[in-house]
């Protein structure tokens, strides 16, 4: 299998390239070159399956020759041992036809967990074959970086950089990234939004001597195989309730859109969902493009849904190229449009496509506080801001009855307890394993929101690193 750019002018990779590069050097990001698909029968033949195994089934076709399927079977089994549900992603009944998928059983109570601690595995897997190290920079706007840093702590091979926007994440979110004790573990706390911390990022990675250097990796979304690693869940929860022999329909919370990516691969591939329902907070960019084709970015308002304040979907380009038709010059140029004027001219026929699929709803912080509420006085359910908006917009959806919606459960209650309390008088706690958090000492580097400022933080940890590495 091998991966080719969304703006055409990168050399194609193999997995283990995609995996390491993250970015492709010409800005674009990875897409496979053909799509694996499914018949019927294959997709009846994974019904039933424990979950590392149908895992290591859904993706392997996405690595080729790169991994072998033993391998990647002994990877997924480590990579979700440490989940605490035995079932890793278990289905709740909420209404008649709604259920939530729970994703955030992984160490960090996030959805995150679900492909980083996977992908955690599969570096320490190619680095040790390739016998090389690297550097691993993200931004994230509260649950990617801790997820990220769970993921690679203490691994020999591997230093991990973490920018988050300062003041901007939940007070447990910023603690589960600080708190860590780890030489190779690296948090910057930048005095600006999440979309600067991502700029910064890609800047970064634009520097060819920079990444040279540092041998950058990303474990953003925009890395491939995060959105392949993200596939399997959807698969097992549409086996569970009929699939391939039923129409499907998915709620996702959504930010990046990698997420609900991964759900749009999952139908590529011959999984049958009829619909995909967008959830955004009042950073609704995603859902004024589905509503009037009205891509433009505003400024990043700070919500109660943290992770979902975005107002550039790095991932969104994927679904652009293939709207596109493949037209890698034509994802180029709207790309650069976008970046240039902060508006995407997408051609109506694109657009068409996209609403075909596709629908979104964003709600205010009120109407979130409302939702988790309501859900709870209804259902007796718990939700964090992030999935009620998800389970919000599939009450919404309006979809023949025959066909059942799976909400995405994106993070555990626990994770955003005033918001949680603030709705509905209960303060759900911590699991007893992340009870130390709030006690543990945080560490972390402060940063102006500036390049070259960050630069040269990077360096001095990078060298750092590598004299502690050698001496220990
Ligand atoms: C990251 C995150 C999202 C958004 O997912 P995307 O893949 O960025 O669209 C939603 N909810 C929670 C809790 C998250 O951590």
């Amino acid at each position: 299998m091998r991966y080719i750019s969304t703006r055409g002018q990168a050399e194609p990779r193999d997995f283990n390239g995609v995996l390491l590069a993250g970015l492709a050097e010409d800005g674009g990001l990875f897409m496979p070159e053909v799509w694996p698909e499914r018949s019927a029968a294959e997709w009846r033949s994974l019904r039933g399956l424990p979950y590392a195994e149908l895992a290591a089934r859904v993706m392997h076709p996405f690595m080729g020759s790169a991994i072998d399927l033993d391998t990647l079977r002994d990877l997924c089994g480590l990579a979700y041992a440490g989940f605490d549900h035995p079932a890793t992603v278990p289905l709740v009944q909420l209404d008649d036809g709604l259920w939530v998928q729970e994703l955030f059983h992984g160490p960090t109570l996030a959805f995150k967990d679900m492909a980083l601690q996977l992908l955690g595995h599969l570096f320490q897997h190619v680095l040790e074959q390739r016998d090389e190290t690297l550097t691993i920079v993200g931004a994230t706007s509260g649950d990617t970086g801790s997820a990220a840093i769970e993921a690679c702590r203490d691994r020999a091979r591997i230093k991990i950089a973490i920018l988050h926007p300062e003041g901007r994440t939940s007070e447990v979110q910023r603690r589960q990234m600080t708190t860590v004790t780890a030489a190779n573990v690296f948090n910057i706390a930048v005095d600006g939004t999440f979309d600067d911390c991502q700029d910064m990022v890609k800047s970064l990675f634009a520097d060819q001597r920079f990444r040279t250097e540092m041998r950058l990796s990303a474990v953003n979304s925009i890395n491939w195989a995060r959105i392949a690693a993200q596939i399997p869940y959807y698969v097992a929860s549409a086996l569970a309730l009929g699939a391939p022999d039923r129409e499907v329909a998915f709620a996702v919370p959504t930010g990046n859109f990698g997420n609900v990516l991964a759900a749009w691969a999952a139908k590529r591939m011959g999984l049958p969902i009829s619909r995909l329902i967008i959830g955004s907070n009042h950073n609704d960019i995603l859902t004024r493009f589905l509503a009037a084709n009205d891509m433009t970015a505003r400024g990043v308002d700070p919500s109660m849904s943290p992770s979902m304040d975005i107002q550039v979907s790095s991932n969104f380009e994927r679904l652009l190229f293939e709207l596109m038709g493949r037209d890698a010059v034509a994802t180029a140029g709207l790309m650069r449009d976008f970046r240039a004027t902060g508006r995407m001219p997408v051609p109506d026929a694109a657009w068409s496509k996209a609403t075909e699929l596709f629908q979104g709803l964003a709600l205010s912080d009120a109407e979130t506080s409302a939702a988790i509420r309501q859900i709870h006085d209804t259902t007796g359910y718990l939700t964090d801001p992030h999935t009620a908006i998800g389970i919000e917009a599939a009450r919404a959806a309006r979809l023949p009855h025959s066909t059942p919606i799976i909400a995405m459960a994106t993070a555990h209650p626990a994770k955003f307890p005033d918001a949680v309390e603030q709705a509905t008088g209960i303060r759900p706690s911590l699991p007893p394993r992340l009870a130390h958090l709030m006690s543990g000492t945080e560490h972390f580097t402060r940063a102006p929101n500036d390049l070259a400022a960050v630069e040269t933080l990077l360096r001095a940890f990078v060298q750092r690193n590598d004299a502690w590495g050698t001496a220990a």
